[in-house]
């Protein structure tokens, strides 16, 4: 039997697997897909502070190499109709230091995890799809691709569609809100590069009034379009459409340079609970919740849960008695699954922001843009308020996330 199984290959479950394996323990993760998949393109980009330090402490170096391979913009802007309203500069980060945080497509972050597994020996079972699971009181039995493998615990980093969770017959609560945003990847030209600025634009002229972000990225930017309730997916969302758009919002040389397109709709979801009745199966990841990705929350908060989560097996393994090793993760229950509804709320509170239900939000926001050159504190909230509460989860006061 083995001690551990992480379910899914993806930056959490290969994220739990380094922070496991930085205690000694041996890990196995079952991965659906084969080894040689192509990832989606677009998705997290920004790896903050704090999940560069979880990993560095997993694996050390991991941070530095991850960093390395990043980019950090130092200059933030916000424009309201065509017209800036707020732009900072920040100071540059010394070498020495980790930066607060660095942008490369979610790809390349998952490349240098699963080189960092490799190197950790970390066993990843590929064409390994869990199909079922069946939890006891001192074990695990999991079913992947028609073969029996049991464990004492199992971490579940199987996505949003979890089969884990749903086999467990946990629920996912919370709201799907409507509409979508079009995210579009565009490789940069090395010769003549963008600036690297984030750049975020309130109802953007040429887009009759829609929002769009512009963040950069290691070789490229990304560029997010923020459709209006009622928009039709064929309008903007398939690559004709955003052929159609891309070049009202950037330069049309970069039409040649697209390298991918998704699109994504606002979930704001948690699951019930993150463990199931006999505390042996702890999810992490988008296995546990679903956020609307202003303010970076998706994968960021992922790496968090699954430091937790390694770290509750680990204290529970070495537990008095079963008792106190179900008490742990039940505190691993408790503490991620508040960090998640933080985020989960403070999701939806920078989602409220940026697609207004209420024309008094609408005028607030006008009213901020017009007096912002006399009162910069209102640009600065134009800035900020874009992506949720800054402050720390009450179960995580020393991480963001
Ligand atoms: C368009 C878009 C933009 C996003 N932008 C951001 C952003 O800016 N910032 C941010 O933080 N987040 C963002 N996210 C969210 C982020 O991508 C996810 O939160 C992150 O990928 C979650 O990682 P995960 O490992 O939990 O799940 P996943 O990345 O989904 O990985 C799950 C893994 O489990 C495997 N798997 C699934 N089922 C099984 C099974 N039955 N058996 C075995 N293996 C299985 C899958 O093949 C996959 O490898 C974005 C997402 C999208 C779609």
């Amino acid at each position: 039997m083995d001690p551990v199984i992480v379910v899914g290959a993806g930056p959490v479950g290969l994220s739990a697997a380094l922070a496991l394996r930085s205690f000694g323990l041996p890990v196995t993760v079952l991965e659906a897909e084969p080894e040689d998949r192509v990832r989606p393109g677009s998705r997290a980009l920004f790896v903050h502070h704090e999940s560069l330090r979880l990993l560095d402490i997993a694996s050390p170096g991991l941070a530095a190499q991850i960093v390395g391979h990043g980019v950090v913009w130092r200059t933030r802007r916000t424009l309201y109709r065509g017209r800036q309203v707020y732009a900072k500069t920040y100071p540059v980060v010394p070498a020495n230091e980790l930066p607060p945080f660095t942008s490369l497509r979610q790809v390349e972050t998952e490349r240098h995890l699963l080189s960092a597994c490799k190197a950790a020996d970390v066993d990843i079972v590929w064409d390994a799809e869990v199909s079922d699971v069946d939890v006891a009181a001192d074990e695990v039995t999991l079913v992947a691709s028609g073969r029996p493998l049991r464990a004492q615990y199992v971490i579940a980093a199987d996505g949003a569609h979890s089969a884990v969770r749903q086999k467990l017959g946990i629920a996912m609560r919370g709201k799907r809100s409507d509409g979508f945003h079009v995210v579009v990847d565009v490789e940069d030209d090395p010769q003549d590069p963008a600036l690297l600025e984030r750049v975020f634009h309130y109802e953007h002229p040429a887009m009759d009034g829609r929002n769009v972000l512009r963040v950069p990225f290691a070789g490229g930017f990304q560029i997010d379009l923020q459709c209006k309730d009622d928009d039709d997916l064929a309008e903007f969302a398939t690559d004709e459409a955003v052929r159609r758009w891309l070049p009202k919002v950037i330069d049309r040389r970069y039409l040649n340079s697209i390298l991918w397109v998704s699109k994504y709709h606002y979930l704001q979801v948690v699951a019930d609970t993150f463990v199931d009745p006999w505390r042996r199966v702890l999810l992490v990841g988008d296995a546990a919740h679903l956020f609307p990705p202003m303010g970076a929350r998706g994968m960021n908060s992922g790496i968090a849960d699954g430091d937790a989560a390694a770290t509750a097996v680990v204290a529970a393994m070495s537990a008095a008695n079963p008792a106190r090793a179900a008490e742990t993760i039940g505190r691993f229950d408790r503490d991620r699954h508040t960090a998640a509804q933080y985020n989960s709320d403070a999701a939806g509170i920078a989602l409220a922001h940026l697609k207004p239900r209420s024309p008094v939000t609408r005028l607030r926001q006008r009213l901020a843009a017009v007096m912002s050159p006399a009162v910069p504190a209102l640009g600065s909230w134009l800035e900020h308020a874009a992506y949720g509460p800054r402050t720390a989860p009450p179960s995580n006061p020393h991480g963001k996330y």
